[in-house]
């Protein structure tokens, strides 16, 4: 999981343009030089002679790379919220359920944040479809975690308290007492570096669970979807309908609310082991594989040697992984893909790499390199209509027009205050902070992750004025 950081937000196209002015410049420098020296003849000509073919060669090779690592752009958009506005609960949920269940992972000194969190979600959502919520941990739950908890839920949505079985926590099965030191001496490198995590030996732990033992537990078996939540985590609309039955309804696998960068420090290795991984196996490069490059225009030798020395970020034909991850804190998605023969062979593979412990790979990173070397674009949803927040990101969509809002609804009576609707809103009663906190929509990862279903893709002008076509407008800030 990562963090946000500021980078210039010159899209590729400026940047390349910049990088090819200065080069003109300098050659215009040192063509000067040579005429005013007077030795120019022999000279020029031999820089012509090596420079013209170099160009020459440039010039062919670029654009077969851009076309080679572009994103096709789909004939229509391929990914749309699930509802404008309110939706009567009374009627949505009166139809049936899918088979899915909220599962939130925490320790029994989160109870406080569990605890919000599960009113939060109750009161926004699940007082009217009940789905089950169902409470990881790696140790026993005390008393009062469960009697807290089962009280903070509604009438009506059932509780349950798990503890994750010997052997999907903790260090692979089948690692010996020295691989373990060594492992454990890794971490520690990873703290004295600065790493975010690096030396928590538990927070390793918790990240290779998320990235593959969890789809393996016995208690989630008899489910097809999960939906996953945090301690302290707020959802900031009503969702009035059932995003399980929509997910299932549209044929999606994964949906997600905010996209931003990895901290590059914790998995410098993550996107080569990866790309090894799709070459060992086959899997073509599509659209959505595409989508995680940040297009690079060196020259093909320059790009070789990145590949061919394992420069980290960059896979194997020297192209740089843009960091964008979907922030896997929030996932609705399907259990059967996540435990099915190709995600489960994925994560063994990565797991014999040792990476989760040499470098502290995050499940963020992991489900969404899996999601976009494995999936076809259309089975990926953003959830631009869900508010979320967790630490200092949020998501919080414009609302919808006043006429979409249900105002006279008995079952969001109670719903206090929302923000006032904004153009092109698709929010029901959202009630969005002031822009303290930094903001998903209209981010750099968004627009660069949703590209493979974008029919409407931003321009670079548009991009470097904060401007974005994908996004809902939200109302206390349309530019970010
Ligand atoms: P962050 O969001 O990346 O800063 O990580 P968190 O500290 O929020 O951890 C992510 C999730 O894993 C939260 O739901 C935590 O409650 C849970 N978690 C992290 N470490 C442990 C652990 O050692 N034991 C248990 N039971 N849960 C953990
Ligand atoms: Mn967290």
């Amino acid at each position: 999981m990562g963090y946000h950081r500021t980078s210039s937000r010159l899209g590729t196209l400026p940047r390349a343009f910049d990088l090819l002015a200065r080069v003109g410049r300098i050659l215009m420098l040192q063509f000067r030089r040579l005429r005013r020296s007077g030795r120019n003849g022999r000279r020029i000509k031999l820089l012509l002679k090596i420079a013209l073919p170099l160009l020459v060669l440039y010039l062919i090779d670029l654009p077969i790379h851009l076309y080679r690592t572009r994103v096709a752009r789909p004939h229509q958009d391929l990914d749309q919220p699930f509802a404008t506005g309110c939706l009567d609960p009374s009627v949505t949920a009166a139809q049936p359920r899918e088979n899915a269940t909220f599962v939130m992972l925490a320790r029994n000194s989160e109870l406080e944040g569990a605890k919000a969190t599960v009113a939060n979600i109750e009161r926004q959502f699940n007082r009217w479809f009940h789905y089950p919520i169902m409470f990881l941990n790696d140790a026993p739950w005390s008393e009062e975690f469960k009697n807290v908890l089962s009280r903070a839920v509604s009438n009506g949505t059932e509780v349950r308290f798990e503890v994750i079985e010997k052997g999907k926590w903790g260090f692979p099965e089948g690692m010996n007492e020295k691989e373990k030191a060594k492992a454990r001496l890794q971490m520690k490198k990873q703290g004295e570096r600065g790493v975010g995590y690096g030396d928590m030996e538990s927070y390793h732990h918790m990240c290779r669970f998320y990235s593959g033992e969890f789809y393996n537990l016995e208690a989630l078996r008899p489910y097809k979807w999960y939906w996953r939540l945090e301690p302290s985590v707020r959802y900031s609309c009503a969702l009035t309908y059932d995003p399980f039955v929509e997910m299932a309804r549209h044929n999606k696998v994964y949906g997600w609310t905010i996209a931003l960068w990895e901290v590059g420090d914790t998995c410098p290795s993550l996107f080569k082991t990866t790309d090894d991984y799709r070459i060992e196996k086959g899997i073509p490069r599509t659209p959505t594989w595409n989508a995680l490059f940040q297009v690079m225009w060196f020259p093909a030798p320059v790009r070789w040697f990145l590949g061919l020395f394992r420069v980290r970020e960059h896979d194997n034909s020297g192209n740089k992984w843009n960091m964008c991850h979907y922030w896997s804190n929030f996932e609705i998605a399907n259990l059967d893909f996540f435990r099915g023969r190709e995600y489960q062979d994925y994560f063994r593979y990565l797991d014999s790499k040792g990476g989760f412990y040499s470098e502290r790979w995050g499940d963020a990173p992991v489900h969404t390199l899996a999601v976009h070397m494995l999936l076809p674009p259309e089975k990926i949803h953003h959830f631009s209509d869900i508010g979320y927040e967790h630490d200092t990101l949020w998501q919080c969509p414009g609302n919808a027009p006043m006429d979409q809002q249900l105002l006279g609804n008995k079952a969001l009576r109670d719903m206090g205050k929302m923000t006032l609707p904004s153009e092109g809103g698709t929010g029901c009663r959202c009630k969005c902070q002031e822009n303290k906190r930094r903001r998903n929509i209209n981010s750099h990862c968004t627009s660069e992750l949703t590209r493979p279903v974008a029919f409407h893709r931003p321009s670079w002008w548009e991009r470097h004025n904060g401007v974005y076509h994908y996004a809902v407008n939200n109302p206390n800030n349309p530019r970010n």
